[in-house]
């Protein structure tokens, strides 16, 4: 396999060094082609991601991503839009599971559920026009992009819990209307037990009742919203993976961003990025090393070792450290 490995900034360089050396400790057939891109090289070079980075982002089986900061800056473009554009990986999957002893806001911890998020279109078309009057954004959907989507999310259904909740707004927005239609329709197609909820009252029902859902299928940015909120169930925006998903590229990257209020500290939690290696390895067929991986993360946590955000006293490195120790004893 060969993966582009991209720190990014702020925690980014420092949660995917701890990731790689948990990578290393399997001792596989790799070759990492590591890629700078962000606004740090923004800053150094006027650009945040060139051509040829793309080039080389597709010339590799997969990426390991850490996180970049996005100025609001109107002239600079956001490296993840183009990514995740240029690379059409249309899917954004996000799990969220609680962890051996991390608490999240609930006592019950029997719930495991899939956000499946459109990645390409939406609200974050990047299709703007910004003036000093009046500035808009289009919401774009599509019938292919939301054919796309919806197929993933029952295909993923069908090896779950064949049980399918489409989110949207499309009451007040029509746009989702096209989105809740072919997402019915596909679901009523593949025998997948479907219900749509609004987005605001989903929101609420989410987070008061998360074992009610299985797959959840919904558009760009309210995917994004709803999967920071869904961090509270299990802790912590520091333990959320995702994958982004396209027919021929596949991304791996923390929810998280490169949060700069500790950036440099030695202090940010590693897990959601080293949860996102772990769904790098199943992508890849590599499902005794994700095996093991997990083994050694529960292992970790059950022993108190974690990062000040889970209430431990252990650094970044520190607890890539352990995870990867305990790999090499397990191989
Ligand atoms: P960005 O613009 O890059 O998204 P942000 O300021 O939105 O940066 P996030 O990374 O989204 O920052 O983080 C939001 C909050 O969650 C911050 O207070 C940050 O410290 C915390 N946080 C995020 N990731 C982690 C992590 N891995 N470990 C500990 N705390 C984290
Ligand atoms: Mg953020």
């Amino acid at each position: 396999m060969k993966l582009a490995v991209v720190e990014g900034d702020g925690i980014g360089k420092e949660v995917i060094p701890a990731a790689v050396e948990i990578l290393d400790a399997f001792e596989m057939d790799i070759e990492k082609v590591p890629v700078e891109l962000g606004y740090g090289k923004w800053e150094r070079t006027g650009s945040a991601i060139t051509d040829e980075d793309i080039e080389t982002l597709k010339e590799c089986d997969c990426v390991l991503f850490g996180a970049v900061t996005t100025p609001p800056d109107p002239n600079y473009k956001s490296v993840l839009l183009t990514i995740r554009k240029e690379l059409d990986m249309y899917a954004n999957i996000r799990p969220i599971r609680p962890l051996p002893s991390v608490k999240g806001i609930h006592e019950r911890n029997d719930f495991n559920f899939i956000i499946v998020r459109e990645n390409t279109e939406g609200l974050y078309s990047g299709i703007e026009e910004i003036g000093d009057e009046v500035s808009t954004t289009k919401r774009v959907i599509t019938r292919k992009g939301a054919k796309r989507i919806a197929d993933y999310a029952c295909k993923l259904a069908n090896n779950r819990m064949k049980k399918l909740t489409i989110v949207h707004k499309s009451n007040v927005m029509k746009s989702d209307k096209l989105f809740l239609d072919v997402c019915r329709e596909t679901a009523t197609d593949t025998g997948i037990v479907h219900r749509d909820e609004l987005v605001d009252s989903f929101a609420y029902n989410l987070i008061t009742s998360p074992w009610n859902y299985d797959v959840i299928v919904t558009t760009n940015l309210f995917g994004d919203i709803l999967s920071d909120m869904s961090g509270a169930l299990v802790g912590g925006l520091g333990l959320l993976p995702s994958a982004n998903i396209g027919d021929k590229y596949a991304f791996f990257e923390p929810v998280h961003g490169s949060a700069p209020d500790i950036a440099g500290q030695n202090k940010a939690n590693p897990l959601a990025t080293i949860l996102s290696l772990k769904m790098l390895l199943e992508w890849h067929g590599d499902i005794a090393e994700a095996a093991i991986l997990e083994e050694a993360i529960d292992s970790a946590l059950n022993m108190g070792i974690c990062t000040p955000d889970l209430g431990g006293k252990y650094t970044t490195s520190e607890v890539g450290n352990i995870i990867a120790k305990y790999i090499r004893t397990r191989l």
